[in-house]
């Protein structure tokens, strides 16, 4: 009998494994990250949105630079708006807390229902305009690399962050220039994948996977216990958030900030993910939006990156 080579267990795919579909619209803006200072009435906006398909990896640089931001902007003692509880607005409001800052958090929805818990994910940077200037470029790189030495730090078992290996096969675009700012090593050729698969072996690069459940879960607590607070609150119009107490607010509400501040460079990109019951793999497989990844909750199989779609329901046609 010939026994097997391969290192890890090949996934089952068949239907008793499907659990669901679901479908998330990731928040792009043409010209890259919206990252500055607005005047409203008595209020100073700090904008942080524009995270395209990878606000998780490039979560914690951003909320770096937005602190900075408050920073500037900011009184003694000042109290400071959170509008956004997405992984951007966790992010954000747990930096500021760090540094001493009184927050309170305004969402219309709990962070488990936000486009922030459909994702992986996946540490890479991807699916977003790095910007259309050579000092917003410079930007992106610092966020990328701020972000990446915090997703270090963090207690691995209570975010839910592991490092694995990444395989592609042989057909996938490589991309070079996800390797080319240092942040993940580049890729190595392999002649063969470590599990049973049909396609033609390509390579294998490694970065850390955050299982986003459990990551959302510790950064929310994190804001809790650092005394911030969570109010459930949708707003309609620039003059509800005239109204709020605080005269600091910091906008991470990704595609809700089209209509609320008029940007029209902000558009979705639809993603459908299908989720599988969990599977312990140790792996990954990447070939460009299309994807196989071992969440603890579900193991994920994406997917598509469709601009200009609007459409949060998942179709049959493309779970097929
Ligand atoms: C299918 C899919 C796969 C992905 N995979 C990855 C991956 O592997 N790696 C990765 O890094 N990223 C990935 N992403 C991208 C990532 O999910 C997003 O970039 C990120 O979630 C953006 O976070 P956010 O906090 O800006 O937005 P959101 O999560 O959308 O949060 C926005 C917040 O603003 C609030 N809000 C909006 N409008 C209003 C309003 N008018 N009033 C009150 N509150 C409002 C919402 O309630 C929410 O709390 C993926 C995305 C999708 C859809």
């Amino acid at each position: 009998m010939k026994t097997s080579i391969h290192r890890y267990p090949t996934p089952n795919l068949s239907d008793d494994q499907f659990l669901r579909a679901v479908c998330g619209l990731r928040p792009c803006r043409h010209g890259g990250l919206r990252l500055d200072r607005e005047q409203l009435g008595s209020k100073s906006i700090i904008h942080n949105y524009g995270h395209g398909g990878c606000g998780v990896t490039i979560s914690f640089g951003t909320a770096d630079l937005a602190a900075n931001l408050v920073d500037q902007a900011a009184q003694n003692g000042d109290s400071v708006a959170v509008l956004g509880a997405g992984v951007v607005g966790l992010t954000t409001a747990r930096e500021l807390l760090n540094r001493g800052y009184r927050v309170t958090i305004y969402a219309d929805k709990s962070v488990h229902e936000t486009t922030s818990s459909l994702a992986g994910a996946l540490w890479l940077p991807v699916g977003i305009d790095f910007g259309d200037t050579p000092a917003k470029i410079q930007r992106m790189l610092e966020v990328l690399k701020q972000s990446q030495a915090v997703f270090c730090s963090l207690d691995s078992q209570r975010y839910g962050i592991e490092k694995i290996p990444i395989y592609e096969p042989e057909q996938s675009a490589t991309e070079a220039h996800l390797f080319e700012n240092g942040t993940i090593d580049p890729p190595t050729p392999i002649d063969s994948f470590p599990f049973q698969c049909q396609a033609k072996p390509g390579r294998m690069f490694q970065t850390q996977f955050i299982h986003n459940n459990r990551f959302l879960s510790a950064l929310q607590e994190d804001a809790l216990a650092l005394g911030g607070e969570i109010c459930q609150r949708k707003f309609t119009t620039q003059d509800q958030l005239i109204g709020l107490n605080e005269q600091v607010l910091v906008n991470c509400m990704a595609l809700g900030s089209r209509a609320l501040f008029g940007d029209k460079q902000v558009y979705a990109a639809r993603g459908v993910l299908v989720h599988m019951k969990p599977q312990d793999l140790g792996y990954g497989i990447h070939d460009g939006f299309k994807y196989m990844f071992p969440r603890n909750d579900a193991l994920i199989l994406g997917g598509c990156f469709h601009e200009y779609d609007w459409d949060d329901q998942p179709d049959q046609a493309m779970v097929d």
